[in-house]
């Protein structure tokens, strides 16, 4: 399973991200940043999701405008 890392300090808040893995991403009350849920507190954050095939993580990281989404 392919891990998804996303770089907080370029996010501009646009959530895209949010709009297609709800349960995995949410905006950060805080910066209004895109955050993983259930993962550290980081400005580099990495998790999985299993809910999406490696085609569709790629498509998602390429929405980002600013990508700040990679998928590894
Ligand atoms: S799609 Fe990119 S810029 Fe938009 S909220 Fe998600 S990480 Fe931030």
């Amino acid at each position: 399973m392919k891990k998804i890392i996303l770089h907080r300090d370029k996010c501009i808040g646009c959530s895209i991200c949010v709009d297609l893995a709800p349960d995995f991403f949410t905006m950060h009350v805080s910066d209004g940043k895109a955050f993983i849920i259930n993962e550290p507190d980081a400005t580099i954050q990495k998790g999985t999701y299993p809910f999406m095939d490696d085609m569709a993580l790629a498509e998602m990281a390429q929405k980002c405008p600013v990508n700040a989404i990679v998928i590894k």
